[in-house]
């Protein structure tokens, strides 16, 4: 039996990736696959082991770099109704890991929740947050989860409740093949507030990152105590570019691409930041950016 025999509905064959991802770049998966369901997600993940393709999950793709080569195996996307479902709770939110960040900030903060407010700006899907415990210097999604509903790499569904859930900057336990779905508790404050903290928080952050129509991705975790984009400044490297790809002049810890960029354009401007920073201070940047 082929791959995607009885799952044609779902699953594409040599799908061009980079128009799934914030960076629009890079080649195609082998296999692209939209479970419509839980079952067919898993019955693609039995598939795929059983005939040894590598397995990727895929969220809003605002963390990824995919190669220009593309890669081999099955790309999943959680973009079906199934994985994007938000409902209130008597203190929270559940939320489904193919959910929009946007939405659950914005549900949370008319419902009158505290703390995603911190969160916006961020883009991506609730799954993506938490597999890398997102966040800004008001807080990480992490904080708020008290329980996640997971698919493991052998396709079995479980819970993980909070004393067996642990968060740290951009880490996360949550660390199974694909978040399913997540349990979010939070203290409760006046909608006004929070509508107006978001405000606030939003226009600072858009003064601060490339704009939402740009083609950016954020390369570079804050070492400790200081900033990556403090330590890029320092070095002098504020606007510089490689192919068609630079970094941001709002924070250089954006790389921005433009149009005919390439993947291995990014992969090269990284390296010279990386190695730049380490000669000039060195401190050795960890990169946040994922490739595929
Ligand atoms: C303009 C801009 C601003 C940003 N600002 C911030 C910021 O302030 N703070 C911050 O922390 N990050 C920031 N980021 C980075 C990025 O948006 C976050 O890391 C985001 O949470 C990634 O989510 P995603 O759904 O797009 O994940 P993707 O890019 O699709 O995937 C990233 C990784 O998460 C995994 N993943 C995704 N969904 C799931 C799931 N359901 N289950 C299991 N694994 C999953 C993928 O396999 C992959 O390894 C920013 C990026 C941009 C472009």
């Amino acid at each position: 039996m082929g791959f995607a025999e009885g799952l044609e509905h779902v699953v594409r064959e040599n799908e061009p990736l980079a128009p799934y991802t914030r960076l629009r770049i890079g080649g195609p998966a082998e296999f692209f696959a939209e479970p419509t369901s839980v079952e067919e997600l898993a019955e693609l993940v039995r598939r795929a082991r059983s005939e040894d393709l590598p397995i990727r999950l895929l969220g809003g793709g605002t963390n990824l770099l995919v190669r220009d080569e593309g890669v081999p195996g099955v790309v999943i996307s959680l973009a079906a109704p199934a994985f994007c479902h938000l409902e209130t709770t008597a203190d929270g939110l559940r939320s489904g890991g193919g959910t929009k960040l946007t939405h659950l900030i914005a549900t949370a903060v008319r419902e009158g929740f505290a703390g995603p407010e911190q969160l916006v700006g961020i883009p991506g899907t609730v799954g993506g947050a938490l597999h890398a415990n997102s966040g800004t210097h008001g807080g990480d999604i992490g904080q708020w989860c008290r329980s996640a509903t997971v698919l493991t790499r052998g396709g079995e569904v479980v819970r993980r409740e909070a004393d067996d859930l642990s968060f740290s900057y951009r880490q996360s336990s949550l660390n199974e093949l694909v978040i399913l779905s997540a349990d979010f508790v939070f203290e409760r404050e006046p909608s006004e507030t929070l509508t107006r903290r978001m405000q606030k928080l939003w226009i600072v952050k858009q003064s601060r990152q490339p704009s939402v129509g740009e083609r950016s991705a954020y390369v570079f975790r804050d070492p400790v105590g200081v900033t990556a984009t403090s330590l890029i400044e320092q070095v002098g490297l504020k606007g510089t570019k490689v192919g068609a790809v630079e970094l941001c002049e709002r924070d250089p810890n954006f790389v921005v691409a433009n149009d005919r960029a390439t993947s291995s354009d990014v992969l090269r401007l990284i390296d010279l930041v990386r190695s730049r920073v380490e000669d000039g201070t060195g401190i050795e940047l960890t990169q946040n950016l994922q490739v595929w």
